[in-house]
């Protein structure tokens, strides 16, 4: 029923466009030989609705804070928005750790690189639908373009330290958004081309690496909650600690 409103909507702006266009070519005319006509104002039309949900392969999506955040409190439309993006994931069953653990947590199975684990690194990656979802934004609309960018390669794997972990913020006694599986620690990036850049051994260096490093930590300010980068101190010397708890942090 939506559609076909939606249908006819579409179709009566095409024919206000088109009327539009015919009074501003008569009004040309008119013009070109002096006459004195008077035209109707042409109507505005409210563009037809947007279907719901989010759309995560449209650049706009990034700019949309109040439906990203609408995706961290609806599990379900959360994963609508991840399978509409062809991102494939796996729910992961409600874990709790003492004060630690989440309800719904999802593990991406692929996406348009690979999320994997560092060498050493836990093997599971269980993260919130939220993360997952602004992380695939990330992916799409600011990482791979700028190793194409500044390295002329899309990066084809994501290597991660981590993402769930029970623990506290370094030197206090605070919980980790780590201990809630909303934030997730990532290390470097492999490219097409078979280059690994690394935050460790990248992120200060002058050149093409280092630039690609430093604009993807500053674009994901935009994006995630709290941005920690090498910039930040030495404890995130050797990655990114991105993550969607809610408080705001930027360095
Ligand atoms: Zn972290």
């Amino acid at each position: 029923m939506k559609k076909t409103h939606s249908l006819i909507a579409a179709s009566a702006g095409l024919v206000i466009a088109l009327g539009a266009g015919l009074s501003i070519a008569n009004f040309r005319s008119a013009e070109a030989t002096s006459a004195r006509t008077t035209f109707a104002r042409p109507v505005v039309v409210d563009e037809a609705p947007k279907p719901p949900g989010v759309d995560l392969t449209l650049f706009s999506a990034l700019a949309d804070a109040s439906q990203l955040k609408k995706l961290s409190r609806d599990v379900n439309a959360c994963h609508e928005a991840l399978s509409a993006a062809s991102v494939t994931f796996t729910e992961v069953p409600a874990t709790k750790q003492g004060q630690c653990g989440f309800t719904e947590a999802v593990e991406i199975s692929s996406s348009l690189a690979s999320w994997e684990p560092n060498p050493g690194a836990p093997k599971e990656l269980p993260m919130t639908c939220g993360l997952a979802a602004k992380l695939h934004l990330w992916e799409r609309h600011v990482v791979i373009p700028a190793a194409e960018k500044y390295l002329g390669s899309p990066v084809e794997e994501i290597k991660v330290f981590g993402t769930f972990q029970c623990r506290t913020v370094a030197d206090t006694d605070k919980l980790s958004e780590h201990a809630f599986a909303k934030a997730i620690d990532v290390a470097a990036f492999v490219l097409a081309d078979g280059r690994t850049i690394t935050v460790l051994g990248d992120y200060h260096t002058k050149g093409a690496a280092g630039d690609f490093l430093r604009e993807i930590r500053q674009r994901a300010c935009d994006l995630f909650d709290v941005t920690l980068g090498p910039d930040y101190n030495e404890a995130h010397a050797n990655h990114f600690h991105l993550d969607v708890g809610g408080q705001r942090a930027c360095r």
